[in-house]
């Protein structure tokens, strides 16, 4: 299963433009959008999924200060946004992460690996 995050993103081998980070989280413009404003937030530590996501104050309140500073963020710039994390089965790459985004789909439904 691939995992761009721990392979690519988080190595620093695809540059990724930083919108929020912390030295728990971070938050990014994905690379090849399927929204005309698509951010990801991902653990900077491999966690699976939201189902296996550990007790751990610090990266719990980092990943909802991420949420917070993005979704406020696309909420002053367009007005909204919506948020969404797979879990099992729906995930392509089995590293936690969320999707938030505003605007017309550019990649088909059938096309993205996630929706
Ligand atoms: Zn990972």
């Amino acid at each position: 299963m691939e995992d761009i995050y721990c392979k690519q993103i988080l190595p620093g081998k695809l540059k990724v433009d930083i919108i929020f980070e912390t030295e728990r989280v971070m938050a990014f413009h994905h690379t090849r959008p399927y929204w005309e404003h698509h951010v990801v937030i991902i653990p900077k530590t491999h966690i699976e999924s939201l189902s296996t996501i550990p007790d751990d104050y610090e990266l719990n309140r980092d990943l909802f200060d991420a949420m917070r500073m993005v979704t406020s963020l696309f909420e002053e710039k367009y007005g909204g946004c919506r948020i969404s994390s797979n879990v099992g089965n729906y995930q392509t790459s089995k590293h936690l992460h969320w999707y938030i985004h505003y605007g017309r789909r550019l990649v088909k439904e059938s096309e993205s690996p996630e929706h």
